[in-house]
């Protein structure tokens, strides 16, 4: 189907980011800067070709669509791959608290750049730990951001499904500590292995929804590789989960809100191509659907990309995102004045 709309005309169109992961979003130049900077290796010499061509701008962006490239290709074809691909390139070079700072900015801006209206930014704080920092000390630099962003902000701690409830207490604290400003404790990483609702975390994230007054609520990627089953929806009513990402598998959505990245199921080959992802037979179904992209890196997508995805393949138009925007809205975590701010740009940004 042709597009009726321009992408810059999409990307001009009022956005809520509800799930993107801060280390799936890293520009690939800034990897290759930072790895030559810390003499750390890359394969087949991006390193050494980016030191190169340091003065020269276009090849400089060649090596980076190259090295892009590279990494987006290994992480293809699973969940495991596309995980491996953050702890193999990505985490090296997000290890001090400027760098996560400069990143967290960068990554607000051009969310901005692409029409997005607020972002919640999700991060497993402790991935970032490997060079000596506390907990503490990778929340500042995070938090800052936030502070300093051009579009309203939140961000999103990740415990990771093969971690336990130690790891998950000193979360929830953190979560806790920093409540202004985390409107969620999620549960991220690969289903296979460690599938459903695990109670170790289930029970943390109760614990910081009751502490934070319901200020930091429950969110977790679910039904992204596995289909439901009756015990997941029972707990997900019991620890009062109203957040899932992705939820794009079965039909036990139920009233929750479901942030589904279309390119990232495409690339973790979860769906084959878009018109398989189920998306618009939930949304037309009544589902509670936003859309999202789960990060930038390795799906080589944004915002506007994703909604030029579903304009093309399902002839979404204005109407259909206003909807996924209010829904997207609904969990994004600020206060209500915050909300009716945004509410008021999303219905004059599709009203024409
Ligand atoms: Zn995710």
């Amino acid at each position: 189907m042709r597009s009726l709309y321009t992408k810059n005309q999409i990307r001009r169109w009022p956005k809520g980011g509800t799930h993107e992961h801060f280390d799936c979003s890293i520009e690939p130049e800034f990897i290759l800067q930072r790895c030559s900077e810390l003499g750390l290796e890359l394969p087949g010499e991006f390193a050494t070709q980016w030191r190169m061509t340091l003065d020269n701008t276009a090849a400089q962006s060649a090596v980076a669509n190259e090295f892009q490239e590279f990494v987006a290709s290994g992480a293809r074809q699973s969940l495991k791959n596309y995980l491996d691909a953050i702890g193999n390139y990505v985490l090296p070079v997000l290890q001090t608290p400027e760098d996560l700072y400069s990143r967290a900015m960068s990554r607000f801006q051009r969310a901005h750049d692409d029409g997005l209206i607020w972002l919640k930014l999700r991060f497993a704080p402790q991935l970032h730990r490997l060079k000596g920092l506390t907990l503490r000390q990778v929340m500042e630099p995070m938090v800052a951001a936030v502070h300093d962003s051009p579009i309203p902000a939140k961000l999103v701690v990740c415990a990771l499904r093969h971690e336990n409830g130690r790891l998950g207490w000193h979360l929830g604290n953190t979560c806790i500590e920093h409540s202004m400003d985390v409107a969620n404790f999620d549960l991220a990483g690969g289903e296979g292995g460690n599938p459903g609702v695990p109670l170790w975390w289930a029970k943390q994230a109760a614990r910081v929804q009751k502490k934070t007054r319901g200020r930091t609520k429950p969110s977790i990627h679910l039904w992204e590789e596995v289909e439901p089953t009756d015990e997941d929806v029972r707990r997900l009513r019991q620890y009062k989960i109203n957040e899932l990402a992705h939820g794009f598998r079965g039909k036990r959505q139920g009233n929750r809100v479901c942030a589904m990245c279309i390119t990232s199921n495409i690339v973790t080959a979860q769906v084959t191509n878009a018109s398989q992802h189920t998306i618009d037979a939930l949304y037309r179904e009544g589902a509670r659907v936003c859309v999202d992209t789960d990060g930038t890196l390795f799906t080589k997508t944004d915002y506007t990309q994703e909604y030029q995805l579903l304009v093309e393949t399902f002839g979404w138009g204005p109407q259909d995102f206003l909807q996924t925007n209010l829904n997207a809205l609904s969990v994004s975590g600020f206060d209500a004045k915050t909300k009716r701010a945004l509410e008021a740009q999303l219905r004059s940004g599709y009203a024409s």
